[in-house]
């Protein structure tokens, strides 16, 4: 269930994470377990607390971290958290997120022809494949 923020609406970030996660964020009471015992903390530059922290705010930098791709999806997080938030499940809603942007990294345009020229077709449509939305 998706909780109303102070303002009287979710941001949209939340709203987006809470409905593609089916959690409800609001409950995390900040108490840090779900990071002290998560073993990819070493690889993110913000823990798992700190992520729900900051979508709780609807700040975007929640997208951009590294924490939502080292996610082992080991589930201890999910385990330990004594207010039941399957905090897997908010991790894959944020890759969801991110990956639901539909960014291009690759714009054919923008090649040299020189590049172009000695590039072999298929490792531009795996290139395609992998980087463009
Ligand atoms: S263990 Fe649960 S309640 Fe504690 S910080 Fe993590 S998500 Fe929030
Ligand atoms: S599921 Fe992800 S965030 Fe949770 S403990 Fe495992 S690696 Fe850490």
């Amino acid at each position: 269930m998706i909780k109303i923020t102070a303002s009287g609406r979710p941001n949209e970030l939340l709203r987006k994470a809470a409905a593609l996660s089916g959690q409800d964020l609001f409950a995390c009471y900040q108490c840090g377990t779900c990071s002290a015992g998560c073993p990819m903390v070493a690889e993110m530059d913000l823990l798992p607390d700190q992520l729900i922290r900051h979508v709780l705010f609807g700040m975007s930098d929640a997208l951009e971290s590294t924490a939502i791709w080292v996610c082992a999806s080991c589930y201890l997080c999910d385990e330990r958290c004594p207010r039941g938030i399957d905090v897997s499940k908010i991790m894959e809603a944020l890759r969801q997120i991110w990956l639901r942007q539909n960014e291009d990294y690759v714009h054919v345009a923008q090649l040299p022809k020189e590049t172009l020229a000695e590039l072999p077709p298929i490792a531009l449509v795996a290139n395609f494949r992998k980087n463009t939305g």
